[in-house]
């Protein structure tokens, strides 16, 4: 057999194995469900802490105004009681309308403020769980992505020395030889020499006819398999 077939099947093996990481690179987990989690934890937590911010305002809005209605009231309790209202009794019947008036908004405030108050301990308790989960899966994405990057770089490493090996290796096989097993390649998943592994092709197992097995093995005449029509070699010695 032509020696050169089998520094042909060398290049073979690692243009196999150069496919293989190819294929592994493009399987590897880039964490886009770990993503997509983290997007939808992140977007609800922001929701959370917006709607939190809102009733903290709320609150506080409540606040300033019962604070306001209880100094008006107060002012006119004043007026009213130390007798600062000289006038009819028509003014000093509005004046206690106002007042009342005033006390039945401060009631009315009273309520809101307890019923806001309650409302910011569940906002604040509902964002902290969210926080939570957005924190968790933060730490599951950034976790995915590290493990992404080294597996992508450890890939890349072995694709760089697979094709420097190939490279190596290709220079001992003559051009044409190299380029016929190229074209063959080309069309055949990658695949463009065989191996002849008791009398069958190495690569679609086809049952070979003993004299193309005979004129592998004892000349050197370069044959192909008949059913796949890739180039055909011998096991190494
Ligand atoms: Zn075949």
């Amino acid at each position: 057999m032509r020696s050169d077939l089998l520094l042909l099947y060398q290049v073979q093996i690692v243009d196999s194995e150069l496919a293989q990481v190819v294929r592994q690179y493009q399987s590897l987990d880039q964490g886009k469900a770990e993503q997509a989690t983290f997007d939808q934890a992140r977007s609800e937590h922001e929701e959370k802490l917006r709607l939190l911010h809102e009733t903290t305002r709320d609150l506080h809005d409540s606040e300033l105004e019962l604070k306001s209605v209880e100094e008006k009231k107060k002012d006119y309790e004043t007026r009213l009681y130390g007798n600062k209202i000289k006038g009819s009794f028509k003014e000093l019947e509005a004046a206690q309308h106002e007042i009342e008036a005033l006390g039945r908004q401060r009631g009315r405030l009273d309520e809101k403020i307890l019923l806001l108050m309650d409302e910011v301990e569940i906002r604040r308790k509902e964002e902290a769980e969210a926080k939570v989960a957005r924190e968790k899966a933060e730490k599951a994405l950034t976790e995915k992505l590290t493990a992404y990057k080294a597996a992508a770089r450890a890939l890349a490493e072995k694709a760089k020395r697979l094709t420097a090996d190939r490279a190596e290796r290709a220079k001992r096989v003559p051009e044409p030889l190299l380029k016929r097993y190229e074209t063959i390649r080309a069309h055949k998943q990658g695949v463009g020499i065989a191996r002849i592994v008791e009398d069958q092709c190495g690569a679609c197992h086809t049952t070979l006819p003993s004299n193309l097995v005979r004129s592998v093995r004892e000349t050197d005449r370069i044959e192909t398999c008949e059913n796949c029509g890739r180039l055909l070699c011998m096991e190494a010695e």
